[in-house]
């Protein structure tokens, strides 16, 4: 060996560059344009893409978390902006160029949801606005309930004549608290109804508390004012101890007496809305693309997908394509309120539109693309969305978890109680309190006497909350509920025994609840990807057996790469309830695609035990 001296080895480096620079990427890139931010040669990225196990074409687009970590790969660092982000950081540029003067932000009209207490009136006052706010010119449509109506204030004296506001037509808090456990807020202001002569009950209670979590201000309509047995200030006596408390009382709410049956004062609340909306400085640009929320969807014989969308900002032109939920589509008509047929919606405005492929779903984002090239990206952005959704919900606030929570950041817990009588529920509010600690603040949403209903689970669900109940369960529908939405539940009817619990949630000693059991396993074969379904494995059972609603986990090399749920399970053509070692089927995982051959798929169901304390 004297005298060798190796050759120079070509040294294909599995370290990463050193950042030497920051680049903005939005989710879907495509291999061609994140190796121009790159400023590396396409081929190159695709090579490492390769090593990486990824095979890619140039025009393919890439997850964020992928885009992320090639970049990272080749020097640089990343800052993964959404689609909606993307979309109206373009338009803002080409408005900034093209324009003179950049535009001046307008102020929208305001968007009220009207809750209240079953009977207090809240749809005989949505109807009575409507009746006597038409904007003239409009009048001679027919009323079309669409979801959403918008009045304009007609009354010539009114310092806020001519103003406009929008009314969402599902009163109550549960379209509202639906629409914001799917993460859309569509609503400013709420107007909380309360009957004079009933007084407060507990739907106003819950309507306060669903406003609060919201972060949404409360207008109160005192209603019925026109009945013999009103007592308007009980009402405010009522509210004040709750801490609405009365302007005339030095307070800071708003109430206003109103009469919906006589049409008494509405044009006093519709002035006070406007005022409410001026302190919340609501501002929109009407010149950018439209962005908005879906607000009701419905498959009309006739008319094919019809979807009502609250353009929150932009302005939304006929022609226009846009992308809801995972639906891509061009507006081909759009409707007001009274049927009007539209050519452009300005910022708050509810219209029905038609043109899309498919149904969205209540409460998805609408943002409206320049072409029909972004939607291929844009859906694929919203599947990746989707998925992290799924994952969100994994990372749910629960007990068990609490002191690792608390480790990664979190500092509240938001809780919901439910108690069988009043004085346990304020005693274990009292309790809560006392438990708080500097490091995680027990924060009490709401709390009530009854049954956990499904409100109190989609409460939970939209404010990352649990809920405790002490001598009460679950009505059937919550439970259902809630386990889809991984929503903690707790039960107790031991004071000392749920004091127990949270202080060892919170000291981090709390024992995990769930429990696995192992069903079978599936070694695959073949992968399909089929249109729509996305990928579906051709297994072999290997042992034990796989069920239609088994959890799953798929393993590569022994090593969990997935963990969800079997999205369908069939044999030959037909779906199978199960099937046992031996047998062939196809499976597909549910937000997951990335299934390759020789893989595993190991099949479970988890027990919920010993969380039920109730002796
Ligand atoms: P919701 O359940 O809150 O939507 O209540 P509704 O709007 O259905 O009203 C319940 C009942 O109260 C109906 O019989 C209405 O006619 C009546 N009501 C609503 N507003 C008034 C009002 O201002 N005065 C009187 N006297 N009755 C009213």
């Amino acid at each position: 060996m004297k005298g060798y001296t190796p050759p120079p080895r070509m040294v294909v480096s599995n370290e990463p560059l050193p950042i030497t620079k920051s680049i903005t990427i939005t989710e879907g890139i495509s291999v061609k344009d994140l190796a121009e931010k790159l400023d590396v040669r396409a081929k190159d990225l695709i090579s490492r893409l390769l090593m990486r196990g990824v095979f890619a074409t140039i025009n393919q687009t890439l997850d964020a978390e992928l885009a992320s970590e090639m970049a990272r790969f080749f020097g640089a660092d990343t800052n993964v902006i959404t689609f909606e982000e993307q979309t109206a950081k373009e338009m803002d540029a080409a408005l900034a160029a093209g324009e003179e003067a950049a535009p001046e932000t307008a102020v929208r009209p305001p968007v009220v949801t009207i809750m209240g207490h079953v009977d207090h009136g809240k749809t005989t006052l949505l109807d009575a606005i409507r009746s006597t706010n038409v904007a003239e010119g409009e009048a001679g449509g027919i009323t079309q309930h669409i979801g959403a109506y918008k009045v304009r204030i007609t009354d010539k004296d009114s310092p806020a004549y001519g103003r406009e506001i929008v009314f969402l037509d599902t009163p109550g808090h549960e379209a509202f608290t639906r629409m914001r456990s799917r993460g859309a807020k569509a609503t400013d202001i709420v107007v909380l109804v309360v009957a004079a002569d009933d007084g407060v009950m507990p739907q106003t209670l819950e309507a306060i508390d669903h406003a609060h979590a919201a972060e949404v201000p409360i207008i109160v309509a005192v209603n019925k004012i026109d009945k013999p047995d009103a007592l308007p200030d009980r009402v405010k006596k009522q509210l004040g101890d709750r801490g609405l408390v009365p302007e005339e009382w030095g307070g800071k709410t708003v109430f206003v007496d109103v009469s919906a049956k006589q049409k008494t004062n509405l044009n006093l609340l519709l002035e006070m809305i406007c005022l409410v909306a001026d302190l919340a400085e609501l501002k929109a640009t009407p010149e950018r693309a439209a962005t908005g929320v879906v607000l009701e969807a419905k498959l009309d014989r006739g008319r094919g997908p019809v979807a009502t969308v609250l353009v929150q900002n932009g302005t939304l032109n006929a022609s226009d394509n846009f992308v809801v939920g995972n639906v891509y589509g061009k507006v081909r008509a759009m409707f007001d309120d009274r049927g009007m047929q539209l050519q452009t919606a300005p910022p708050s405005t509810p219209v029905e539109i038609l043109g899309m492929e498919a149904l969205p779903q209540a409460g998805d984002q609408f943002v409206v693309v320049a072409d029909r090239d972004k939607a291929r990206g844009i859906s694929e952005y919203r599947e990746q969305k989707a998925r992290e959704a799924a994952l969100a919900k994994s990372s749910r606030v629960s007990l068990e978890g609490l002191a690792e929570q608390v480790e990664s950041g979190t500092k509240e817990l938001n809780v919901i109680l439910k108690g069988d009588v009043q004085g346990s529920v304020e005693v274990i509010s009292d309790l809560l309190g006392k438990l708080s600690s500097e490091k995680v603040r027990l924060k009490l949403l709401r709390s009530g006497v009854g049954a956990i209903t499904e409100t109190d689970v989609l409460l939970a669900s939209a404010s990352n909350a649990i809920i405790i109940g002490f001598n009460v369960r679950p009505e059937r529908k919550a439970q259902e509920l809630a386990e889809q939405e991984k929503v903690d539940i707790r039960l107790h009817s031991i004071i000392y025994e749920l004091q127990d619990e949270i202080k060892r949630a919170m000291s981090g000693l709390l024992e995990p609840t769930f429990k696995e059991h192992y069903q079978g396993r599936a070694d695959v074969l073949n992968t399909f990807r089929i249109p729509k379904v996305g990928t579906v494995a051709g297994c072999r059972v290997v042992d034990g057996l796989i069920k239609r609603d088994s959890e799953v986990r798929l393993l590569r090399d022994n090593v969990q790469v997935f963990k969800g749920k079997v999205a369908s399970l069939r044999r030959f053509k037909d779906d199978a309830k199960e099937v046992t070692n031996g047998m062939e089927c196809g499976i597909s995982i549910a937000n997951y695609g990335d299934i390759k051959i020789g893989d595993v798929i190991e099949a479970f169901v988890t027990e919920r035990i010993a969380a039920e304390v109730i002796a």
